[in-house]
């Protein structure tokens, strides 16, 4: 069902405590963490609790989470004091979406290109 965890899910599991992550921010919605792989200073993954596959079935499904994680990129950005910062939502594995839980990356602290490639 739409919005409940999965087995399969790392970022399920990072929700549930059994993969350890560097939580920077959490609220009763959402979860802010570093990045594995950071591709910036600052790289941060904000989720919703709940699984959803991407950003696009998170505003279908739960429009008011969509919104916690808006909120939330936001005051990760402040916490980490970027005044400039990019926000990205991959959806789809041709866009280069790895892992199948809606997840907005903040990304920080250098100049940006874009588009990167
Ligand atoms: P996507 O490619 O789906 O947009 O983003 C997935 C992100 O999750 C990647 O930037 C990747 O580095 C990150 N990632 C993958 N596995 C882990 C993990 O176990 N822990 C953390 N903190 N990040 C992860
Ligand atoms: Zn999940």
């Amino acid at each position: 069902m739409a919005g409940e965890p999965q087995d399969d899910c790392l970022f399920c599991k990072i929700v549930a405590g059994q993969i350890p992550a560097t939580i920077v921010r959490e609220t009763e919605t959402t979860v802010a963490f570093r990045d594995i792989n950071p591709q910036a200073p600052v790289h941060i993954l904000v989720i919703p609790k709940a699984h959803y596959e991407n950003a696009a079935a998170l505003a279908a499904g739960a429009p008011q989470l969509a919104a916690d994680v808006l909120a939330a990129t936001q005051a990760v950005a402040d916490e980490e004091k970027l005044d400039s910062y990019r926000t990205v939502f991959n959806t789809g594995g041709g866009a280069g979406q790895t892992v199948w839980h809606a997840h907005a990356h903040v990304l920080g602290g250098r100049g940006m290109q874009w588009p990167p490639g």
